[in-house]
């Protein structure tokens, strides 16, 4: 199952990503992103990519294990 990688020194708490798929994606009380799932479910892929791809920062990526 894929899974979501974080580079939170480059995430700027712009929250497209919490936009795009918020059963995934939250924002922490510092503004960083957080990770609510542990694998990224089949289902929810297009949501996840949708979000990797509205993040300014480039801060998320996903990594096929
Ligand atoms: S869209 Fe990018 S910069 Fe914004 S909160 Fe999500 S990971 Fe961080």
């Amino acid at each position: 199952m894929a899974v979501i990688a974080v580079d939170l020194g480059k995430c700027q708490g712009y929250a497209n990503c919490v936009v795009a798929a918020p059963h995934v994606f939250d924002l922490s009380e510092a503004g960083k992103v957080e990770i609510l799932v542990d694998g990224v479910d089949p289902a929810d892929r297009e949501a996840v990519t949708d979000a990797i791809a509205a993040c300014p920062a480039g801060a998320l990526r996903l990594e096929e294990s």
